[in-house]
């Protein structure tokens, strides 16, 4: 298939592995699954890619370690179950990866740590340092310390996160034990059939709307919410069985199994990280002609003689959404100026700004260099 480096291979992989992959109901580990997970990813760095996986798991394993028969888990016993689970989950995984001389590295994360430009930055870093001494980043949700608003919940937002803003990567791999995304719930309709290829721009959330039970339902339409954001970014995703033989190694090849979601242009690392922001500090309406200006060409900045409405409450260099007056999204981008001095300057001619919120300052809003236009939710 080939990749931008000009390899057929990619130079780094994410890979998502989720819970019912890693350990079975009673949240014991499922050995073999582990073991094999484990030999192909030694296989993909012998040969060249580098490996970050990111693995689900931790709460059903705590919550099956805890004393009494438990239906469900309450937010906070969620977060408990997870503090749990975690060194159990990263030691069957310890255990697994020994066998092929390979280490995990735990990391834990949570949303804030995208979100902050400087904390985003200094897992890179870690990460990076990591790769290069040849240990394997283990990587899950702080479900200790999310709250419910904020949380990833399955990994799969988390993983699109890392192949994009965190550790740019050039494949993401979605296991699962579903084998991909079908036109149909495959379960209950003979006619169903597996979608092999997704074009960039090709709308597929009817398909993950119909098909599977309440659980698989919710899943395959998060799986492809998250996988959206890495192709808009120009990252490929793959969604497969994690049960198929070889499965990792073959698709990292090129080899067609499961739904190969295609990405769009590929974004700076910058850019992508401005566009799957997931917590934009507030919201700017622009006018017609701002919408125009901003939708027409990707080269300019927001002024803000064009913003009609500031929302929210949010400093220089926050990220904002810039929105028309429908409501819909155009653009995201840092913004110049706080709250407070973009709704003083609202509606006026940039040669005004100084004289308005008594200060030196850009004559833009939001500068182009700043902003990605028509971010895809
Ligand atoms: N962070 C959660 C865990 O480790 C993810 C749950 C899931 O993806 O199902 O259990």
């Amino acid at each position: 298939m080939g990749f931008d480096s000009g390899r057929e291979m990619p130079d780094r992989v994410v890979v998502k592995v989720g819970t019912r992959l890693v350990v079975d109901d009673e949240g014991r580990p499922r050995r073999r699954f582990l073991d094999h997970i484990c030999a192909q990813i030694r296989e993909l760095i012998d040969a060249g890619t580098e490996v970050l996986l990111v693995s689900s798991g931790a709460v059903t394993v705590g919550w099956r370690m805890l004393p009494g028969p438990r239906k469900t888990l309450r937010v906070a016993e969620r977060a408990s179950a997870a503090a749990i689970g975690q060194p159990v989950m990263l030691r069957y995984w310890a255990d697994s990866l020994a066998k092929v001389h390979l280490a995990p590295a735990q990391v834990l994360l949570t949303q804030d740590d995208v979100v902050n430009r400087d904390r985003c930055m200094r897992l890179r870093q870690t990460l990076e340092g990591l790769l290069a001494w040849g240990v394997l980043p283990v990587i899950n949700e702080n479900d200790s310390v999310t709250v419910e608003q904020v949380t990833f919940g399955e990994n799969d937002l988390l993983a699109a996160m890392v192949a994009v803003a965190i550790t740019p990567a050039e494949l993401l791999v979605i296991l699962s034990d579903q084998e991909g995304l079908y036109t149909a719930d495959p379960r209950q309709s003979p006619r169903a059939e597996l979608i092999r290829t997704v074009q960039p721009d090709e709308d597929v959330s009817r398909f993950a709307a119909g098909a599977g039970g309440p659980e698989s339902l919710g899943g395959m339409a998060k799986k492809i919410q998250a996988a959206r954001r890495a192709t808009d970014c120009g990252i490929r995703v793959v969604i497969a069985d994690g049960n198929v033989p070889e499965v990792l190694t073959r698709i990292v090849r090129g080899e067609e199994i499961g739904t190969c979601m295609l990405p769009g242009p590929r974004m700076p690392s910058r850019r992508a990280w401005l566009a799957a922001h997931l917590k934009p500090r507030g919201t700017l309406i622009v006018d017609g002609g701002a919408r125009r200006a901003l939708l027409q060409s990707d080269g300019c900045s927001l002024l803000p003689s064009g913003i009609t409405d500031v929302q929210g409450d949010f400093h220089a260099g926050d990220v904002v959404t810039v929105n028309d007056a429908e409501g819909r999204e155009i653009a995201r981008g840092l913004v110049n100026y706080s709250a407070e001095e973009t709704r003083a300057i609202r509606g006026q001619h940039s040669s005004r700004i100084r004289e308005i919120i008594r200060r030196d300052g850009p004559p833009e809003v939001v500068h182009r260099d700043d902003m990605v236009v028509q971010v895809s939710e």
